[in-house]
């Protein structure tokens, strides 16, 4: 399928700035913007809910082909957050969606998302969702194994990342404004945990894809690293 505008992937490890990064990308290029991180939160966040173990691989395969049966799940985009995400309620199914933009970013939830992400059985259910949202183009997706996985033939692959200190400096600080008690320690020490859960794991495991283009923005300010990355998008874009 030949596409008229391109795929932009970005993966890389927790703390990078992708979600912020590809905020601004897909606002500055006019295109849909994925948050795929935000699909495994919320499976993750469901799972608990309702008592399901997050190492409970084929049990989570059913719950997340159960969400995505009943479009349980729905993205918007929204110019603080990025991408908004909203739970049909149930029982009783009335229509009525709840709001779990906030939930699905608590730091017990980014641990659950990871140890979810890991079963083969939630990865094929989400893959489908995020290759329907992203096959017509237009469209920046950011994630761990975008560029290797879910669209290998992306015209533009970044591989965005961070020493583990500045990931954690800065996931901490977002943390801490957003009034939460977390400490820097306890930051550094997730980050580093999911960082080995995300790079271990035997499905699609995260890792530069080949032909990504890798930005590292430990020495780079927010807007050098958008402004590298957008021109780099506008000259693969132009040719
Ligand atoms: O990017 P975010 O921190 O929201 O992702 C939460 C978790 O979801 C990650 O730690 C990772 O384990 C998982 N994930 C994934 N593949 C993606 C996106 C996220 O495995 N494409």
């Amino acid at each position: 399928m030949s596409r008229t505008r391109p795929i932009v992937a970005i993966d890389g490890p927790a703390g990078a700035g992708k979600s912020t990064v590809a905020r601004r990308l897909a606002d500055a290029l006019g295109y849909v913007l994925v948050d795929t991180g935000a699909m495994y939160r919320a499976v993750a966040l469901v799972a608990k809910r309702e008592g399901v173990a997050w190492s409970d691989g084929p049990a989570l395969g059913e719950l997340a082909r159960g969400l995505v049966a009943k479009k349980a799940l729905s993205f918007e985009r929204d110019p603080g957050l990025g991408v908004r995400v909203k739970l049909l309620r149930a029982p009783p199914e009335d229509g009525a969606r709840e709001d779990i933009s906030e939930a699905i970013r608590m730091p017990d939830i980014a641990q659950g998302a990871s140890t979810v992400s890991a079963h083969g059985d939630v990865r094929s259910v989400l893959l489908e969702l995020q290759q329907l949202a992203g096959r017509g183009g237009g469209v920046v997706l950011e994630g761990r194994d975008i560029g290797t996985v879910v669209f290998p033939d992306a015209e533009v692959k970044f591989f965005l990342t961070a020493s583990a200190d500045v990931r954690a400096r800065r996931r901490h600080s977002e943390l801490v404004a957003k009034g939460q008690t977390v400490t820097f320690e306890e930051t550094l020490a997730d980050v580093k945990q999911r960082d080995a859960q995300d790079e271990g794991r035997a499905v699609a495991p995260l890792k530069k894809a080949d032909g990504a283009v890798l930005v590292d923005s430990t020495d780079l300010t927010f807007e050098e690293t958008v402004a590298q990355m957008l021109e780099h998008v506008k000259r693969v874009s132009a040719t």
